[in-house]
């Protein structure tokens, strides 16, 4: 086959009525790295987009495009899909993440059966895709500790909130600290998976520093669960006082519970338990922020580049730590099947990131610092394949 006929079988076939070289893009991204784990790709390529999908991914690229970006020395990779925010508190969180390269995001738990409506409404509004996890307590995460008052946490309404937004709420959130669920851990928990069940979706937990062991907490997740703040200190993390991996925790992922960095600011992450586990083989499935409006200025998380570049310094593989945002994040919930990927026929959500050398600090939640000497900054994102805003 030549490479006309190639670019009429994968590309742009309705150019290829007639004339066969006609071929012709709305957008290429011209000479990047491109990583994309989802199809093993990690080479420099050309990504042309028509008509907002994927179009092709080849090496120089021929044809008219209407406009072109200049990707050389670049990361191009699938759109970033971050799995633990709270995006859809402020109307305009959704495009500050998406001058960071997130294209796809999930805002955990900021409401309840009482206040889910509007959240629902902000996901609703977001230029990329919104989704929303709501929060088994009616009145979503609260400074009071929102699970204190287990009658807060009530199936029916929570069901409400479900069957009213079923186009934006894709699953339930549970805190489960000790100063914001006490001893009712597991029974929110419980109500949880019960509200969940009739609509067959995920509960994603927040664990860490719980009154009930993870041992107990375990064994109310079912396949497809999610644990957020995987590298949460004692007490109840996922080590025991040796510092060994609970064997518990290991036999939580094999039988398919999903354990999620959930970055966050305060309490959530430690550099001792983090170097601790990934030693022993325990790296995230996901690496999400627990971002908000506010994370530009918080040195813990900064945006999801910053935090997935913690994983480089750690040793954890590029193409792994791009997995961990993209096609493994886009795996978790259904809403984002067809991306995390730059597949022919995907729609174009893209992510343009550089890798600088140089010495950088890396922060977690108790002003620990760390020293790596690679960081990703984020530099473009393109949406349905149309070039956003840039970061200013
Ligand atoms: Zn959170």
């Amino acid at each position: 086959m030549n490479r006309r006929q190639f670019l009429c079988a994968s590309a742009a076939s309705f150019a290829c009525v007639g004339n066969v070289s006609a071929a012709t893009y709305d957008l290429v991204i011209k000479g990047g790295r491109v990583i994309d784990p989802s199809v093993g790709l990690d080479a420099i390529r050309d990504v042309a987009i028509v008509a907002g999908k994927i179009a092709a991914v080849e090496a120089d690229i021929k044809g008219n495009a209407a406009e072109t970006i200049d990707a050389r020395g670049k990361i191009v990779a699938p759109g970033l899909i971050d799995i633990h925010t709270h995006a859809a508190r402020v109307a305009e969180g959704a495009r500050i993440c998406l001058q960071d390269g997130v294209t796809g995001w999930v805002d955990c738990g900021s409401a309840g059966a009482d206040n889910i409506d509007q959240i629902a409404a902000t996901a609703r509004a977001a230029p990329q895709i919104g989704r929303v996890l709501v929060n088994i307590s009616r009145t979503g995460n609260a400074p009071d500790g929102e699970l204190m008052d287990i009658n807060r946490a009530n199936v029916g309404l929570a069901r409400g909130a479900i069957a009213r937004h079923l186009d934006v709420v894709i699953g339930l959130k549970a805190r489960l600290t000790h100063d914001i669920a006490g001893t009712n851990d597991l029974e929110g928990l419980r109500r949880a998976q019960e509200a969940a069940a009739p609509f067959g979706l995920p509960v994603m937990i927040h664990m860490g520093q719980s009154v009930s062991p993870m041992r107990a907490i375990l064994t109310l997740l079912k396949r497809g669960d999610i644990v957020t703040h995987m590298y949460a200190p004692a007490p109840n993390g996922i080590l025991d006082d040796e510092g060994r991996l609970f064997p518990d925790v290991a036999a939580a992922r094999r039988r398919g519970v999903i354990f999620d960095l959930g970055n966050g600011g305060n309490g959530h992450l430690r550099w001792d338990v983090v170097e601790r586990a990934t030693k022993q083989g325990f790296w995230p499935d996901t690496l999400s922020t627990d971002w908000t409006a506010n994370s530009r200025e918080n040195l813990s998380v900064i945006d999801l580049p910053n935090v997935m570049s913690k994983f480089i310094m750690l040793g954890m593989p590029l193409a792994q730590v791009i997995a961990s945002a993209t096609v493994n994040a886009a795996r978790v919930f259904p809403a984002f099947d067809d991306r995390g990927t730059l597949n022919i026929g995907a729609p174009a959500d893209v992510a343009i990131m550089e890798l600088r050398e140089g010495t950088f600090e890396f922060v977690d939640n108790y002003k620990g610092t760390r020293t790596g000497h690679q960081r990703l900054f984020p530099v473009a994102t393109v949406l349905a394949g149309k070039r956003t805003a840039p970061r200013a």
